[in-house]
């Protein structure tokens, strides 16, 4: 971050060919602390011709970045690895002053990053092919994954460290390079990561950044050069990269919005089903997409569960996130307008609105981006409460007569990404996984999103595209995979024969 001369404000840059970017923004946006309302530095917005700046940069570096050996891409990474792991705090009070999320949570985020850091330094492993012996008489075949070229990242606002790490530093290991578009509401993360990566000797242009908007999102979708994008955003705008990257030929992988469920069975632990209802529906001020944002609750359990949320939900600290309280502000003003408008919405269409978070008292600024825990019961699946993606502390119950409505709904829903099943009913559980339509289930685990070797993706409209992000799903991403045939020739090979080659 430099100093914007105009007004001393800093002035978040680009970051293009190993350094930041000293070319003066056509366009700039504003960055805020969601905790004191504070403008707090603008934000370069990248033009076509910057984006093509970045991505000829990352083109340039391709051609010798998937010649390097895997042993020198591993030293790269572990350094990586070890340089995030002792910047830890750095990058989460970075996050906290951008994102609003309490520095705890920011801790979180950034350790599940590194954790993909971590599996990407394994890829001699994950690289390896196969090699199968005489298929034919003197005949043998081996498998190999090449990486694709310049890759795009666009990244939302919720998680700025975690969720471009997902995809950077498998893309990299696999020898690919990288331009970043992360969001314009907290974008200094991405800068704080791309000095990580030039302090542990990654090459210049291998790891870029462009900030900006639709009209930088736009440039690197029609890009010729960019061979692959991995989005995750808001459902609209996934459907929107999907159908324009791959139109223009490239490899997609667009993860969208959420609306989780969490059912609850009569026979589970109601007060551990409470405590995860509410760590998981307001956690982060429910701006995850893996948020539980509507309790399924299986009658008869729905009174008494209810009652124990809203006992909980009176012991939360709401205020600024540097101050230890157990959740912060909303990203932006505007958005946290639209999520204090479903409260409106749910009185407005019968809901019963049981704690109202506009009442919280909270400890920080007065102009922070403020909305406390909110709770409705008796929501049914007609009101918008229920069909939209609010993204904020907004919990709604939704009362079902048994389980077998309890997955009819999760299964007519929307979206698809998280679910969980609270239950001491082993059958159930798993006749769950096996019935519900979504991609990550968890069995008395509300947020369950997949260690870094497993792979993370949802379904229906969670997800644009086939594959899922990092694990070996993120390997075969950003790879592609050829077969060699070969033989080494003798005299008894010579011949005329135009038949199809059998294997004999
Ligand atoms: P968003 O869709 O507004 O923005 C995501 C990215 O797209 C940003 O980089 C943004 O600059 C860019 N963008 C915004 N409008 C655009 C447009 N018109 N054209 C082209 N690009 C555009 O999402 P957000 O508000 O930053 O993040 C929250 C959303 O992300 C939620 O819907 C949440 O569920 C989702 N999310 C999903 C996952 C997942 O794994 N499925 C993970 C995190 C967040």
């Amino acid at each position: 971050m430099t100093l914007n001369a105009e007004n001393e404000l800093p002035l978040v840059r680009h970051w293009i060919d190993g350094k930041p970017s000293d070319t003066a923004p056509e366009r700039v946006g504003e960055v805020y602390n969601p905790a004191t309302g504070q403008l707090k530095a603008h934000v370069a917005f990248a033009s076509p011709g910057e984006v093509d700046r970045a991505v000829s940069a990352a083109s340039e570096a391709f051609s010798s970045w998937r010649r390097s050996s895997l042993a020198q891409r591993t030293k790269v990474l572990f350094a990586f690895r070890e340089l995030m792991a002792a910047r830890v705090d750095d990058l989460a009070a970075i996050v906290t002053s951008e994102h609003g999320k309490v520095l705890a949570d920011a801790i979180g985020e950034v350790s599940r990053g590194l954790e993909v850091a971590e599996f990407a330094c394994g890829i001699p492993q994950l690289l390896k092919g196969g090699y199968s012996e005489q298929v034919s008489t003197s005949i043998d075949v081996h498998s190999l994954r090449q990486p694709l070229g310049p890759v795009a990242i666009i990244s939302p606002f919720n998680f700025p460290a975690m969720v471009p790490a997902w995809f950077f530093p498998i893309a990299i290991a696999c020898g690919n390079t990288v331009v970043l578009k992360p969001s314009e509401k907290d974008p200094s993360a991405s800068v704080f990561i791309a000095e990580l990566w030039a302090e542990a000797g990654l090459p210049a242009g291998v790891f870029n950044v462009v900030h900006g908007d639709k009209v930088a999102v736009d440039r690197l979708l029609e890009h010729p050069s960019i061979k692959a994008v991995s989005f995750v955003g808001s459902t609209p705008i996934a459907r929107y990269v999907y159908e324009n990257a791959t139109r223009a030929g490239k490899r997609v992988q667009a993860l969208g919005g959420a609306k989780n469920h969490m059912v609850v069975l009569p026979d589970a632990d109601l007060d551990l089903a409470a405590d995860a209802a509410v760590n998981a529906g307001f956690g982060s001020a429910g701006e995850r997409c893996m948020a539980i944002s509507v309790v399924t609750a299986v009658e008869p359990a729905g009174d008494e569960l209810v009652a124990k949320i809203v006992e909980r939900m009176g012991r939360l600290k709401v205020g600024d996130g540097r101050r230890g309280t157990d959740m912060g502000p909303l990203v932006t003003r505007q958005h946290r307008d639209k999520v204090a408008s479903y409260l409106d919405a749910g009185l407005r269409e019968g809901a019963n609105l049981v704690v109202d978070g506009r009442d919280v008292s909270v400890d920080g600024d007065a102009d922070g981006y403020w909305l406390g825990p909110t709770l409705f019961d008796h929501v049914r699946p007609e009101m918008s409460l229920y069909r939209d993606e609010i993204f904020g502390p907004v919990l709604s119950v939704v009362r079902v007569p048994s389980y077998e409505a309890a997955v009819k709904l999760v299964n007519e829903n929307e979206w698809g990404n998280g679910t969980a099943i609270f239950t001491n009913d082993g059958g159930a559980a798993r006749k769950f996984q096996n019935e519900v339509e979504v991609g990550m289930i968890g069995i008395n685990v509300p947020i369950p999103v997949p260690v870094a070797y497993y792979s993370f993706g949802g379904w229906k409209s969670s997800l644009f595209g086939d594959t899922h992000a990092h694990g070996t799903e993120g390997v075969h991403f950003f790879t592609r995979g050829k077969v060699v045939t070969s033989r080494w020739l003798d005299p008894s090979h010579g011949g005329i024969n135009l038949g199809f080659p059998r294997n004999d």
